[in-house]
C-alpha cells in the first residue's frame, strides 16, 4: 500500500480533481460516480490507499466495515436501506482504478 500522485482517487480525496461529495469523515470519503450504473451510485473509498478490498480486508478489515455501514447510511437515505455493494478486484473483474472503492447502487428497484 503506497498512496501516488497518480493514483486518481487520492488526488478525488486530497481535492486535487473535483467530486459530488456525498460523505466524509476522518478515514472515509464518498462521491458520485461519473458514470452511474444506477439512480444513486456513489463511490465509497478509505483516505488511505490501498489497491484492492483483500488489501484493504487484509489491513484494516475495521475500514472495511466502517465502508459497509456508509453505504448503508446512503441507502438508508436514498431508497429504505436497499442497496447493492460491489468491489471489482482486478482487471479482469473490471477494476479500472485502483485504489480500493465500494460501488454502492441505490435509489431505486434493481436489476436481478
Ligand atoms: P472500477 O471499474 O470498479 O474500477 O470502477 C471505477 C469507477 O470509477 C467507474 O464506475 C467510473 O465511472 C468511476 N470514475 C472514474 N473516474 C471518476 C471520476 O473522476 N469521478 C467519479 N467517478 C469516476
Amino acid at each position: 500500500m503506497s498512496a501516488s500522485d497518480d493514483c486518481l482517487f487520492c488526488s478525488i480525496i486530497a481535492g486535487r480533481i473535483p467530486s459530488t461529495k456525498v460523505y466524509e469523515d476522518d478515514t472515509t470519503y464518498a462521491f458520485k460516480d461519473i458514470n452511474p450504473k444506477a439512480k444513486v451510485h456513489v463511490l465509497v473509498v478509505p483516505k488511505r490507499h490501498y489497491a484492492d478490498v483483500a488489501e484493504l480486508a487484509a489491513d484494516d478489515p475495521a475500514e472495511l466495515a466502517h465502508i459497509v455501514e456508509v453505504a448503508q447510511h446512503i441507502a438508508d437515505d436514498a431508497f429504505h436501506g436497499a442497496f447493492r455493494l460491489v468491489f471489482n478486484t482486478g482487471l479482469d473483474a473490471g477494476q479500472t482504478v485502483f485504489h480500493v472503492h465500494a460501488h454502492v447502487m441505490t435509489g431505486e428497484k434493481l436489476d436481478e
